[in-house]
């Protein structure tokens, strides 16, 4: 990589754990940091937006994108597909900038292969029990997702040792303080 790249992160962790919520925050506290908007054939949630959370795609669409090589990694997650574009992922990290990834097992392992000095953080819930808890609680996915999820969850988790740290959240504020200890950003 060339002397001004930026650091790639990778976060993973089950559905419910808390990513979307801790990125929002590190993203809040460092504005330098580019988060990826990854393609995904799931259809939005209320309140989600075009481009910013996500960039919809039918199958069709998601297809060619595959084809075009334009994805640098793709996986199935609950009956849909999630990948990330290439393209700004590469531009952002030659202009020297933190590019994050929140991504599931799949797509880390893919990212593993093809960017060896990146960093990849899974985030752990402190019992599954509490992960059932914030899956339901969030009130987003309707049950037959949620057990979809829930049976991901189980084999995400023991997929921990793979990454270069494990992050509990147990309180959002420790976890943030140590991911950001993690990221190198304090
Ligand atoms: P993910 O992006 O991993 O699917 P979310 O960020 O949507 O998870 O969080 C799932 C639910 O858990 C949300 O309702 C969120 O408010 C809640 N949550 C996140 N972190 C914590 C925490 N540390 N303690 C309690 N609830 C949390
Ligand atoms: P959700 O439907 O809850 O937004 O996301 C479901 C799962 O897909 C989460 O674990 C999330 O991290 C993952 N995900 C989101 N975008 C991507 C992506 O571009 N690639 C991969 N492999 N997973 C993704």
């Amino acid at each position: 990589m060339a002397a001004n790249s930026g650091r790639l992160t990778v976060i993973t962790g089950p559905s419910g754990v808390g990513k979307g919520t801790l990125v929002k925050q590190l993203l809040e506290r460092h504005p330098t940091i580019w988060l990826s908007v990854s393609a995904t054939t799931r259809a939005p949630r209320d309140g989600e937006l075009e481009g910013q959370s996500y960039f919809f795609h039918s199958h069709e669409q998601f297809d060619q994108l595959v084809k075009a090589g334009g994805l640098l990694e793709w996986a199935e997650f609950a009956g849909n597909r999630y990948g990330t574009p290439r393209q700004p992922v590469e531009e952002h990290l030659s202009n020297g900038r933190p590019v994050l990834l929140e991504i599931e097992l799949e797509g880390a392992r893919q990212v593993r292969r093809s960017f060896s000095n990146g960093f990849q953080i899974f985030l752990a819930p402190p019992s599954f029990e509490e992960l059932e808890r914030r899956i339901r609680g969030r009130g987003t996915d309707a049950d037959e997702a949620i057990q979809r999820r829930l049976q991901r969850a189980q084999q995400e988790l023991q997929a921990q040792e793979e990454f270069d740290a494990v992050v509990v959240n147990d309180n959002i504020e420790r976890a943030l303080a140590e991911l950001e200890t993690l990221m190198g950003l304090v």
